[in-house]
This record gives structure tokens, sequence and C-alpha cells, in this order.
């Protein structure tokens, strides 16, 4: 029999037994981790509220049973035999079924337990629902496979933009013509070697700087002061660098989205065309020149045949003579237009203006075209402004020249029986001219070409008339050195009426 100090001793044993089995309880039901209690065979002994909150189970519908209906079975048979052989397992990847249907990723954690015989009675098994880290791992892992993505993209296009530009360098690098690149505030932001070649510059010598600084350095300064100067946008000139070294310089804005955000200066080399063009002309001169004795030779030889200078001859024979020594003269005229030419292009042209009435000069011409017009039964007419008409400063000889070339055509390209009307116009300013035909008019896709070099229209061609092509381009030339203006309205078939106009200066 126990005495009465044993069974106070038992009594206090016991209470201390149910207080600590009331704490485990209590520690079990409250952990948040679901943990459940299963036998070595796998049959659930135990299960804490958080265990059937995530099996969707109550406790009666799991203790007993085995853990089979939670778990699948190949990865619960090898959970068990890991913690039996190791004592215990942690972080398992399983996939837990709930009753509902569905499935939940769990992390897996384990923990044998022995008896005090050291005989595994069963195992703890408490599993971390792991379907909200799943997923945000999931949607870090895309997230981050996007970004790679982004980056991998952006580091493709900056790869492209880059092998762009290194192109873009490449051809400017290599260009034949020169190139400069000025930004809005007419700074210096580019410049390619070629520029610096022809410029003898290095351009870190002139990047950065503005149209006036450049304007300043010896080397640099007729290019930029001619492009300083210029307020136009677009423009093309020949500019003399050196000695044959001739540049033609081109502006034309740069504009992005219709906004002006630069200009851009082509620097293209035409010394060598230059050159030619300069052998050419020279050649001309020369080779005019050389055949300018021989017809004047033949001229006064056939004119002294024309004159019985040297015997009687008879009309047959004066026919012959007389169609030889207009051929003679329309070379000698061909000549003369072709040394003027020359002249003008060699800038040996040269001008003695005096203040002069324009009129008399006029008339002295139309009165020279008296018997040409007669014979072609072409009526010629000048009708003049009531109004007194002041002096123009002017070389007489060679607004003689022009004025010839622009009437001679008028009565060239005329049939008999046309009109030519010369009229005389001042208004304040200027003294205006225009000599009007009736005749075959120029063809309007030809009408550009008119006071270039060597054109004759197609329509005139077909034609019997004798031309070279060379008159308005020198009449032209005559008229610009004047500070006067030349320009035609024309349509074939109907006539033509050139006009030209010079300044009235007061001197
Ligand atoms: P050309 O020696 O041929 O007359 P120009 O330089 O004087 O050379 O004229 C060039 C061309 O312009 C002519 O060939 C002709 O086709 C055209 N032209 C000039 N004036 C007239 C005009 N009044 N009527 C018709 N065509 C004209």
């Amino acid at each position: 029999m126990a005495t009465e100090e044993e069974r106070k001793k038992l009594s206090l044993l016991a209470d201390d037994l149910a207080s600590l089995e009331n704490y485990i309880h209590e520690l079990f039901s409250f952990s948040p981790l679901p943990i459940c209690f299963v036998s070595p065979i796998g049959v659930v002994l135990e299960v804490n509220p958080s265990f059937e909150g995530l099996a969707k189970m109550k406790s009666y519908e799991l203790i007993g049973e085995s853990i089979e209906k939670v778990f699948n079975k190949e990865e619960i048979e090898s959970l068990a035999k890991e913690t039996l052989e190791k004592g215990s397992v942690k972080k398992k990847r399983m996939v837990f079924s709930p009753k509902e249907g569905g499935k939940v990723v769990v992390q897996a954690f384990t923990r044998a337990r022995e008896d005090e015989k050291g005989e595994v009675v069963g195992y703890f098994l408490g599993v971390f629902d792991m379907t909200g880290i799943e997923e945000a791992q999931g949607e870090l892992r895309s997230s981050q496979t996007a970004l790679m993505n982004i980056l991998e993209d952006t580091e493709e296009e900056r790869q492209k933009a880059e092998e762009e530009r290194n192109k873009t360098q490449e051809i400017i690098a290599s260009l034949t013509d020169g190139l400069l690149v000025f930004d809005k505030e007419n700074r210096l932001s580019l410049v390619n070697p070629q520029a610096e070649s022809f410029l003898g510059i290095e351009k870190e010598k002139m990047v950065g700087k503005y149209i006036s600084d450049l304007s300043r350095l010896p080397k640099t300064k007729k290019l930029f002061q001619l492009i300083g100067k210029k307020t136009i946008s677009l423009f093309r000139q020949e500019l003399k660098i050196g000695e044959n070294f001739i540049l033609e310089v081109s502006r034309a804005p740069l504009v992005v989205d219709k906004k002006k955000i630069g200009s851009l200066i082509v620097l293209h080399d035409v010394s060598r065309e230059k050159i030619i063009e300069k052998l050419k002309t020279e050649f001309v001169s020369i080779s005019a020149h050389q055949l300018r004795t021989p017809l004047s030779a033949i001229k006064w030889t056939l004119r002294m045949l024309l004159d019985e200078d040297l015997g009687k001859i008879n009309q047959e024979q004066r026919q012959f003579i007389e169609k030889t020594y207009q051929s003679n003269e329309r070379m000698i005229s061909l000549i003369n237009d072709l040394l003027n030419v020359t002249r003008i292009e060699e800038g040996r042209y040269l001008y003695k203006p005096a203040l002069t009435n324009i009129s008399p000069i006029l008339e002295f011409v139309i009165n020279s075209y008296k018997d040409e017009v007669a014979k072609r039964k072409i009526k010629i007419e000048f009708k003049k402004t009531s109004q007194k008409i002041p002096k123009v400063l002017l070389d007489v000889e060679k607004m003689k020249l022009a004025f010839q070339n622009i009437i001679d055509n008028a009565i060239k390209y005329t049939t008999p029986g046309d009109k030519v009307t010369v009229t005389l116009n001042y208004d304040k300013k200027k003294v205006v001219v225009s000599i009007k035909d009736t005749g075959v008019g120029i063809p309007k896709d030809q009408q550009k070409r008119v006071f270039t070099k060597f054109f004759r229209g197609a329509n005139v061609m077909k034609m019997e008339t004798s031309g070279s092509g060379l008159g308005l381009f020198i009449a032209k030339n005559i008229i610009d050195s004047h500070s006067g203006k030349v320009w035609f309205e024309s349509e074939e078939g109907k006539g033509t009426t050139f006009y030209f106009s010079l300044p009235v200066k007061k001197k």
C-alpha cells in the first residue's frame, strides 16, 4: 500500500503529466504549420487543425485512415522510407491532394519518433504550402525571363544602331565629296576627312566653332564667309580655293519632322572639269582666230571677183560667187559668235558703258534689216512710248549686238506676210524693250534651254534657216552684264515675244 506521501507524489506527477499533455496538445493545435503523426505502416494517428484545414477534412475523416488519402502513393512511401532510415527529412517537394480535389504543392518535413526501447513508433509529418511561393517564384522567374529578354532586345537594338552608325560614319568618311554639318546655332558639328583635306585643316580645329569664328581662320575664311553670307538655305556656288583648285559649294537645310535642325554643306571638287572647260574654250578661241584670217582673205577675193576687179564675169558665174560669198559671210558670223562666247567664258568680254539714248540704237538695228524684211515680205513696226525716255548706261556696240541677235530671230523664224513689232517703254525704274513676232514659236518642252549655248529648237531645224544656237546665249550675257533682264513668252505656231529691260540709274 502506498503511503500518504507516496500518493501525494503520484498525484502531483499525474498533475504534471496532465499539464504537459495539455501543453503539447495546445502547441500542436496552435501550430500554423499543418502537422500529422503517421504510424510506420502509413496510418494517420493524429492531425492538427492546420492539417485539417489544408486537407479540407475533419480529423475523424483522417485519423485511422491511410496517409495515401492525401498524398501520392509512391511519393509518401519514398518519404516514409527515407524518414525511417535517416530519422528525418527536410524540404521534400511533394504533391498534396485535399478532399475537394486539385493539387497543392508542399514541402514536407518529417521526424521519426521512437519509444523508450528505441523502436520507431511513427513519424511527425509537417507540410508547408508552397502554392503562393511557387506562384511568386514562377512570376519572379517569368519576370526575370522577360527582363532578360528586354535586356537582350535592347542589346540587340543597341548593336544594330551602332552598326548603322558605323556604316553611316564609314560612308561619310569614304565620300569623295567634302561634308560639313552645322547645327541650328550655326556651330560646326561634323567634318568628314575629305573636307579636312580640301580645307587643309584638322577637324579638331574646326568642330564646335561658330561660322563667324571659322570665317576668321585664314585657311577657311573664303569658304565660311561665303556660307555665312548666304541667307537663303539652298544654294550652289563655285569657289576658287587656290590655283587650279575650284570647289562647288552647295548648302541644303537638314530637316527632321518639318523642323530645321541644321544645314549640310557639300564640297565637290570641280577643278578637273574647270580645267577641261578652260582647255576647250582655249581650243575654240585659237581655232576661231586661226579660221578668221583665211575666211577674211576668201571674203575679199570673192568681193574683188564680184566687183569685177579681176575681170568680167558672166551671170552664171556671178550667181555661184554670190552664193559662195553668202556662205562665207555665215561662216565669219559663226566664227565671230564663237569668239564672243569664248571671251564671255574667259571673262574677257569687256564693256565700255556710257549714258546713252537707247531708241536710236533700236532704230539703227531695225533699219539694217530693211532690205531683208522687204525681200521676205515681213512687216516690221517700231512703237515708242510718248514719255520721255531717260538715258541708260550701256555699251553701244554690245547692246546693238544683243538686240540684233533677238530681232534677227524674230525675222528669221517667221513666214512671209508675218509681222514683227518692237516696242519701247519706260516705267520709272527701267526701260523695257519687247520684240513680238507671229512666227513659228518655241516648243514648250524646249523653252528652258533657249538661252543655253548651241540650243536650236526642233521646229526651226526643219526650216531652211542657218543658225549657230549662240545668238541668245550672247544676248543674255550682254544684258545680264548691264544688270538687265531678258525673258520671253512663246507658243508654238502662234509666235514669240522677247523682252529685255535695263535699269535706269541716276549717275
Ligand atoms: P540661232 O542661231 O539658232 O538663231 P539663237 O541662240 O539666236 O540661235 O536662238 C536659239 C534658238 O531659239 C533658235 O534656234 C530657235 O529655235 C529659238 N528661237 C529664238 N528666237 C525665236 C523666235 N523669235 N521664234 C522662234 N524660235 C526662236
